[in-house]
């Protein structure tokens, strides 16, 4: 009885693998085919010149409070003085960018050099602190002239980083002394229509009103049936 048992259990064994494995495969083919038919909207929370460290450690609280990842452009030498949060980001799951070493327009886009200095600055401070290698990168200021775009591109590019832009704003830099009302309301109007939305915020000292902001605009997005998504290198550029 005992000596029979044993290819039995083998045989279901291996019948409940076959069922398991095909039934995986059934289950990818339909995420497929509602990936195609019923676009998910998305929406990428994105913070520049961070960190600092009131502000910034508020953000950290809420998005692990409410479970959601989002993307910080990281100036790098206000991070020398915060090394702990920008580990924190790092350790929290976020994912990290390069936005620049100083932030300080008129010598980051002074010359060739100087700008390539500033990315790589920015760039090894954040691996030694944080232990990651960032692959984003977004241009301070929104970027260098008309002229000197295309080949300040180029060289982000070559190096290998990817040029994360943006098309919702919550207001933060546009509307002077906005309060957290304002900046919920801007961020709906701004992204209004729009499925897949890149949304700019700031976390650097005076964005207190960012945080405050945050869980309603959280809140809002994830009504809309919108999913909080990272950048990964695997996916396609999303904006203009
Ligand atoms: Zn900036």
């Amino acid at each position: 009885m005992r000596k029979k048992f044993l290819p039995v259990a083998l045989l279901f064994g291996i019948g409940f693998l076959l069922f398991a494995v095909c039934g995986g495969v059934r289950m990818a083919e339909h995420a497929a085919v509602f990936a195609q038919t019923e676009e998910q909207k998305t929406i990428y929370l994105t913070f520049d010149d961070g960190p600092s460290t009131v502000v910034t450690n508020r953000i950290l609280d809420t998005l692990r409070r409410e479970r959601v990842r989002a993307t910080f452009f990281i100036v790098s030498d206000r991070a020398l003085t915060r090394r702990e949060t920008l580990r924190r980001i790092a350790e929290e799951g976020h994912a990290i960018g390069i936005h620049s070493a100083s932030h300080d327009y008129g010598k980051i886009y002074s010359s060739d050099a100087a700008f390539a200095a500033d990315v790589d600055e920015c760039a090894r401070v954040i691996e030694e602190i944080a232990g990651v290698r960032p692959r984003l990168y977004r241009f301070p200021g929104g970027g260098p002239n008309k002229e000197e775009r295309e080949q300040k591109e180029l060289f982000i590019r070559e190096r290998g980083y990817r040029i994360v832009s943006w098309n919702a704003v919550c207001g933060d830099e546009e509307i002077p002394y906005a309060d957290a009302a304002t900046l919920v309301r801007q961020s709906i109007a701004t992204s209004k229509g729009k499925r897949s939305v890149v949304l700019l915020m700031h976390d650097s000292a005076h964005h207190a009103a960012t945080a405050d902001a945050l869980p309603a605009i959280i809140g809002y997005f994830r009504e809309q049936g919108y999913e909080f998504r990272l950048f990964s290198e695997s996916l396609a550029p999303v904006l203009p």
